[in-house]
């Protein structure tokens, strides 16, 4: 199996967390259109011969500003181009303002069959501070217009660890997640990434960023509320109703091969990984000379070592000592378990079948900190 993530990299607006790749205005959009599908013919060979995609990923920016006509366009060079399992996963990231109903049913007529919406908060002074280009009352319209236009496999984004969220609030945030019946949640702890608009707001002390104990109270709530509604916590931040897990999820997490598409976007072929450079122009004028913009990232293995501890350790099912010995060899192997054993003699960590390495409720509490403490060189 195999996925393709587009990216699309238009915004209405900057949030002020945000440190992905996008530009908020439209102009360039005719030109990235007519690259994108340039690049997914150039790119047709890029998986491993033979392999079926079992998932796209349309992200962003906001690929919800694309129309029914666009994406229809783009999925039939994917089909034209890839063999796309016939129940693949598409997914759609979307900002509610974008969710009225005749554009949910475009998004449902073009072939997309799982909408990730990024609600945040359904608090309007938290998405005013954001400078999210939504209100409270379109994500509670999105969320009606997609089930309406027939989306079963539906996900919704929200944020702790907000400056001015109570507890309070952020329960009311869940308990309100809850009545919508959305199968699958994924909930971030906001991260102050240098460069943002919010950085500086912190550095100039204008935002407060509530502390570590205080965050993690409301993880753990976030845990304990999602359990209690039935949800599976597949991952540290990713939550699913029993069979509503995410194919594109999983398959990034667990090394499956992926063709990024667009500027910024990641590449997998199962061996290497690439990037296109997250600049538009660099990226159009590749493409428009008939050349990958795909850039080798040159690794070593103990970038790929890492690499795992870290993707692996978040998931539920944890790091397979006998896969990382596969791969890295049996010396790797044994270091590893020796730097595990502390946190498994604290009951941070559990060993499963002698192979598994997994948090357990009081590791995920810690999860960054155990990773780095994990990590090889
Ligand atoms: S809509 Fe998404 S990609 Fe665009 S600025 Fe906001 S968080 Fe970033």
């Amino acid at each position: 199996m195999a996925g393709i993530y587009l990216h699309i990299p238009f915004c209405k607006r900057a949030c002020t967390y945000c440190d992905f790749h996008f530009v908020t205005h439209l102009h360039q959009k005719e030109r990235f259109l007519r690259a994108l599908e340039k690049e997914i013919e150039l790119q047709r060979d890029f998986l491993p011969r033979g392999e079926t995609v079992n998932t796209i990923y349309f992200g962003g920016g906001t690929p919800s500003l694309l129309s029914q006509a666009e994406l229809s366009s783009i999925l039939n060079l994917l089909h034209k181009y890839f063999k796309v399992d016939a129940r693949a996963e598409i997914t759609l990231e979307c900002n509610p303002d974008d969710v009225t109903a005749e554009k949910a049913a475009g998004f449902i007529a073009s072939g997309v069959n799982r909408l990730s919406i990024g609600i945040q908060s359904f608090f309007d002074a938290h998405l005013t501070r954001l400078n999210r280009s939504h209100n409270s009352t379109q994500a509670f319209s999105a969320i009606e217009h997609a089930k309406k236009a027939g989306f079963e496999n539906i996900t919704a984004d929200l944020i702790y660890g907000l400056p001015d969220l109570s507890l309070e609030n952020w329960k009311h945030n869940l308990k309100t997640f809850a009545k919508m019946e959305i199968p699958h949640l994924s909930a971030y702890n906001l991260t102050v990434e240098p460069g943002t608009p919010l950085s500086h707001a912190v550095a100039k002390k204008r935002v407060d960023i509530p502390d570590d104990d205080f965050v993690l109270r409301q993880f753990e709530f976030l845990m304990d509320f999602m359990a209690s509604e039935g949800f599976e916590h597949y991952e540290i931040s990713n939550f699913a109703r029993p069979g509503m897990r995410s194919v594109h999820n999983h398959n990034y997490w667990f090394g499956i091969p992926f063709a990024g598409m667009g500027p910024g976007a990641h590449s997998f072929d199962g061996k290497n990984r690439f990037s296109n450079p997250a600049n538009n122009k660099k990226y159009f004028e590749t493409i428009e000379n008939n050349a990958l913009a795909l850039w080798k990232d040159h690794r070593v293995t103990t970038d790929e070592m890492n690499e795992l501890i870290m993707v692996r350790l978040r998931t539920s099912t944890g790091i397979s000592l006998d896969e990382f010995g596969k791969r890295f060899g049996e010396e790797e192997r044994a270091y590893l378990e020796n730097r595990s054993k502390g946190f498994l003699q604290t009951g941070h960590m559990v060993l499963t079948n002698k192979n598994h390495l997994i948090l357990n409720r009081k590791g995920k509490y810690i999860a960054d900190y155990i990773t780095a403490e994990l990590f090889a060189g």
